[in-house]
């Protein structure tokens, strides 16, 4: 292949925005594809075609294969859709029984469903082949979730080279063992995956540090916090065997998630009054009270939070402060969902300051576009943020974030000049620099600076796409498989 030629790229994902999101993964695999065509790449995406799929978009079906999980003999349908308006080509992979739905009946029914997808993934890069129709020349695994991909592409003579990217270290797809006799994958072809952690156990995310081409993560100052151990996690002693054994690649790159600047985008968005940086004020004093309004909430200086209820985005920390910031006399908005003992400590929060503190415990696109079009500043007090959307948008929407000093956020996020930095984790560091923001709002000219200094920030995928485009053709320049001359 020359390198005129434009790359091929399969990016693998277990969710796609718009048809199926979760969290940002499903942001990413929703626009990465598209900003990578932009700049030359030939980038497709393939997720499960989850039964919530399929009333969303037309879809044509191109074919099936077959494929041996276990002692069966599974039939897989592959579906062709597009997305948007951009006509990104996506593959969507059927089968009933383990790619229509998310199983939530423990973990191992969960590990045994994406071990199915990963084989369906590399079958499909054969099927392809198969067909005369487009080969991908590199696979873009994502998360756990494909996590057996680089993997299942030797054992099955695939050999596509693969760049795993690593979106969040705590989720790795822990799990039985069993799967490998689904798989029929020997214990020898495996040494890595008794890497000194739970023999009895198998990781998914650990098996693609081990066998892909390249391995990358979402910033740089989490490939710096991962790579140094900053969370004393098991899985660490798999980073630190690669890089052993991978010496001349061995560096996880930290390449900055971008937003979709057509999903994000106030001066079109049709949930709000939309404005850009020259009526943002105007127009989100409307959308304020419109929002203060429909939530039974006074005219107040309005914080939200937007994020999965979960341990590591920090609401302990909102929680532990919140009679202090209360006391400040502003709105607090939170909208998500998830754990529901955290969602329990919120409640008993909210108990105590009713008039000033509410929660929607949903998973809402209208409301999430709504605060961030109204809100004045937007908490992200995360324990540890591999990268981070929702700082992203809402600096683009003109609301500062005031957020943990921390993977991500630390690098998009200009302490003072778009945003606010805190040290992650301290009670008393939030509440400082909670007053801080506040003192700034009030000073209106300061403000007015930060919020359209955020504005003018550049989110967008532009610069990453291009920092993609080259780690793709550096993989594929080591692995022989391109000529760079
Ligand atoms: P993570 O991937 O860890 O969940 P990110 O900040 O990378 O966090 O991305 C979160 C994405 O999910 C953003 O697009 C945010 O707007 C969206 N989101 C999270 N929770 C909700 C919710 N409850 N309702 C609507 N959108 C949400």
């Amino acid at each position: 292949m020359k390198s005129r030629m434009k790359i091929k790229v399969l990016i693998v994902g277990y969710e796609i925005a718009p048809f199926y999101k979760c969290g940002g993964l499903g942001d990413v695999m929703g626009s990465l594809p598209k900003a990578l065509r932009q700049v030359g790449v030939d980038a497709r995406a393939v997720v499960p075609y989850y039964q919530e799929i399929s009333s969303k978009f037309e879809e044509k079906k191109i074919g099936e294969f077959h494929i041996h999980f276990g002692s069966k003999e599974e039939q897989v349908s592959v579906y062709e859709g597009f997305s948007s308006e951009k006509r990104v080509p996506i593959y969507f992979l059927s089968n009933r029984p383990n790619l229509s739905h998310i199983s939530h009946w423990g973990r191992n029914k969960k590990i045994d469903q994406f071990a199915f997808f990963d084989l369906a993934v590399v079958h499909l890069a054969q099927f392809l082949k198969n067909k005369g129709k487009w080969v991908p020349n590199l696979i873009h695994c994502n998360d756990w979730q494909s996590g057996l991909i680089p993997l299942l592409s030797r054992k099955h003579k695939l050999n596509t080279p693969t760049l795993l990217s690593i979106h969040n270290l705590a989720y790795q797809g822990w799990g039985s063992r069993n799967v490998l006799n689904l798989l029929h994958i020997k214990d020898e072809d495996l040494k890595e995956l008794k890497c000194g952690v739970k023999v009895s156990e198998i990781n998914l995310l650990g098996e693609g540090i081990m066998h892909a081409n390249f391995v990358s993560t979402v910033s740089k100052t989490y490939a710096f916090e991962i790579s140094n151990g900053e969370n004393r996690d098991p899985i660490h002693l798999l980073i630190q065997k690669r890089k052993k054994e991978r010496r001349e690649n061995g560096k996880i790159s930290g390449i900055l998630n971008g937003i979709d600047y057509d999903v994000w985008n106030p001066n079109s968005d049709r949930f709000i009054n939309q404005y850009d940086k020259n009526n943002w004020q105007a127009q989100k004093e409307k959308n304020k009270k419109e929002l203060l309004t429909s939530l039974g909430l006074d005219d107040r200086p309005t914080f939200c939070f937007i994020g999965r209820i979960d341990m590591q985005k920090g609401l302990d920390v909102i929680v532990k402060c919140a009679k202090r910031i209360v006391s400040l006399n502003i709105n607090l908005v939170i909208l998500g969902s998830g754990d529901p003992n955290i969602e329990r400590s919120i409640k008993r929060t909210i108990q105590k300051c009713p008039l000033q503190i509410k929660a929607e415990f949903v998973y809402s696109e209208e409301l999430a576009h709504k605060l961030y079009g109204s809100s004045d500043f937007i908490l992200v007090p995360s324990h540890y943020e591999p990268c981070g959307l929702i700082q992203m948008i809402a600096m683009r929407y003109g609301t500062l974030p005031i957020a943990s000093r921390t993977g991500g956020l630390k690098d998009s996020i200009k302490n003072n000049i778009n945003g606010f930095l805190f040290e992650k984790d301290s009670t008393r560091s939030f509440v400082k620099t909670f007053k801080k923001a506040l003192r700034i709002y009030q000073n209106s000219q300061k403000y007015k600076k930060m919020v359209e200094r955020a504005m003018s920030e550049d989110f967008s995928w532009r610069k990453s796409a291009r920092r993609y485009k080259k780690l793709y053709l550096e993989i594929l320049k080591k692995s022989s498989l391109i000529s760079l001359s």
